[in-house]
């Protein structure tokens, strides 16, 4: 190496968009704004709230710009997201107030909260503060824009608001010291399709506005003036994941069948009707899971029945006849909505409190909205209903007589909708494992959430990243348990699918399919490499290895013998 070239560093933050992206760095230290304090006397009082009032006209106008500019560009899911902006300026406490005070102590307290979605809140409070003391005080805010040449932007964070201002045309990647999977930033960046690396702690105090830097967007890695080796390691991995990724793309569109002709239903996780566009652009059979909690999350009232209908109806019209299962609400546990209205409290153990079925069991009022509006969108298309939770049959039937009674209360009404739609539990708690035989009167369907019913046969919290190395979905017990439901879904002649995310690891893929399941349903972006391990494998293959894993006692012997076959396929396709 070159004795003057800077020394090559790597640093390890949250893999948040894929891809790998290479260049000079644009960064942005966060500029703070200063705040004057000033006394002023009687007469001068209102002309400073005019003052004050015409500055959050401006903001309101700024941030409706921007989700304008969005919705144009991203669609209506991404300018969604400034809804929650426009809220905070509506919010009475901030305004009445000193903003700057009070705005802060929002934001420290939900930065000290642990849980993500409410954590990422706090950028939302902390973007429109800043835009409207720029009003407020006329100091400009610094752009996100970058050069007028492909760069890679090193910021704090981008704000929502920063990113409709950013350069796309030379962005190449996105690197930030702030952020986790679920913020907005990566929300953009996926849809842009632009490598990012979020959460680093403190990049942009370690780079310089001169280095180079490297952001594996697969595996959380940036590395700030790569050398020569590195450089030639990640083009040859960048040209073999763009080839792969186009082949199995160009896969995707052909049917999910195995190699000796056994098909599999391949289904995908969305909660949105973009999602559900481009599930069936990745030749998904439809959604197997749509996840209805978004409407609830972001909202600081309960969704009415237009609000949920409107989203049902478009997500079901973009599936052009093809299925779509919809899971009622499941909040609680890690998704506990901020508004107060939803009757909701804080509890010792959330994930075994007062969560999903248990919630709209207890409010029958805002389960019967999301029925009838489900029913109604059953008017324009496949849906069937999916409940999460279940723990026993008396819950089933409950669920399946409030059912009944929004399909009469419709009838009454002259409100078409879909008589003979279907019904299924989610099979995501033990109890229902176990006695799932029970759940078979009044479930057209199983659907098995794995992310949930590891955590609890396992006693691992699924958050937690201590006790992480214990939630193994390749564990004696979890395969055996698997291998009990589809057998009491056989004898039931139902279906079942799994929904969690197991379904969508396609190492795990072989195994699932082996023990029975005869649906996967998988986050988007999984499809065609769970098509791609489906279509290359055989059903006799996969059979045996789930014979292998039913009897072997060492969850990590089983999950090394389904790399191992996963690894041949892979090798295959090379
Ligand atoms: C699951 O538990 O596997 C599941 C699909 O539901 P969620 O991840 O939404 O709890
Ligand atoms: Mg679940």
């Amino acid at each position: 190496m070159d004795s003057n070239s800077p020394q090559e560093h790597q640093y390890v933050g949250i893999a948040a968009s894929p891809g790998i992206a290479h260049g000079s760095v644009s960064l942005i230290r966060e500029k703070a704004l200063s705040v004057p304090k000033y006394k002023i006397d009687e007469g001068q009082m209102q002309g400073e709230v005019a003052r004050f009032e015409n500055a959050l006209v401006e903001t309101r106008k700024q941030i409706q710009k921007i989700q304008e500019a969005i919705r144009e560009s991203l669609g209506e899911d991404e300018a969604r997201i400034f809804d929650a902006h426009l809220l905070v300026l509506e919010d009475n406490a901030l305004i009445e107030a000193s903003v700057w005070a009070v705005g802060n102590r929002f934001i420290e307290a939900l930065a000290k909260i642990d849980d993500e979605y409410l954590r990422e809140r706090a950028s939302d409070i902390r973007d429109v503060l800043r835009r409207l003391l720029s009003n407020l005080t006329g100091q400009t805010l610094e752009g996100v824009q970058g050069p007028d040449e492909k760069h890679v932007l090193v910021a704090h964070d981008i704000a929502p608001s920063d990113s409709a201002s950013v350069n796309k045309e030379h962005l190449l990647g996105l690197v930030t010291d702030a952020g986790s999977k679920t913020s907005h930033t990566v929300i953009v960046a996926r849809s842009m399709n632009i490598p990012a690396v979020v959460g680093l702690g403190d990049i942009t105090q370690k780079v310089r506005p001169d280095d180079v830097v490297l952001v594996d967007g697969y595996e959380g890695r940036v590395i700030v003036n790569p050398s020569k080796d590195t450089l030639y390691k990640y083009g040859k991995l960048k040209d073999e994941r763009t080839s792969i990724e186009e082949r199995m793309l160009v896969l995707s569109k052909e049917p999910s069948l195995t190699q000796d002709g056994y098909q599999v239903q391949l289904m995908a996780n969305i909660e949105s009707a973009a999602e559900a566009k481009k599930a069936i652009e990745l030749g998904a059979d439809g959604v197997g899971l749509f996840r209805t909690e978004f409407l609830f999350m972001n909202a600081r009232s309960l969704p009415t029945e237009e609000a949920h209908f409107r989203a049902y109806r478009d997500s079901v019209e973009a599936m052009k006849g093809l299925p779509i299962v919809i899971r009622t609400l499941d909040i609680g546990g890690d998704k506990v909505p901020s508004s107060s209205e939803y009757g909701m409290v804080e509890e010792a153990n959330p994930f075994l409190g007062y969560r999903a079925i248990r919630y709209c069991l207890g409010h029958t009022d805002v389960f019967l909205t999301q029925l009838r509006a489900i029913l109604r969108a059953s008017a324009h298309g496949d849906i069937r209903i999916m409940y999460p939770m279940i723990s026993g049959v008396f819950e089933l039937q409950q669920a399946n007589e409030l059912l009944e009674q929004a399909k009469a209360e419709l009838r009454e009404e002259g409100v078409a909708f879909n008589e003979d739609i279907v019904s299924g539990a989610m099979i995501e708690i033990p109890s229902a494992a176990i006695a799932c035989d029970t759940l078979l009167k009044g479930s057209s369907f199983f659907s098995i959430g794995t992310n949930d019913l590891i955590q609890y046969m396992m006693a691992v919290d699924r958050l937690n990243d201590r006790v992480a190395h214990l939630y193994e979905p390749t564990h004696p017990a979890v395969v055996r348990t698997l291998e009990m439901i589809v057998k009491a879904a056989k004898i039931g002649g139902i279906s079942v699918s799994v929904c969690g995310e197991m379904a969508g690891d396609p190492v795990m893929v072989p195994l699932l399919v082996g023990l029975g399941i005869d649906t996967l349903s998988v986050t988007v972006g999984s499809l065609p490499n769970v098509k791609f391990v489906v279509q290359n494998m055989k059903i006799v293959e996969a059979r045996d290895l789930a014979k292998e894993a039913l009897s072997e006692p060492d969850a990590s012997k089983t999950y090394e013998r389904l790399l191992e076959f996963y690894n041949s396929l892979m090798a295959e396709f090379y």
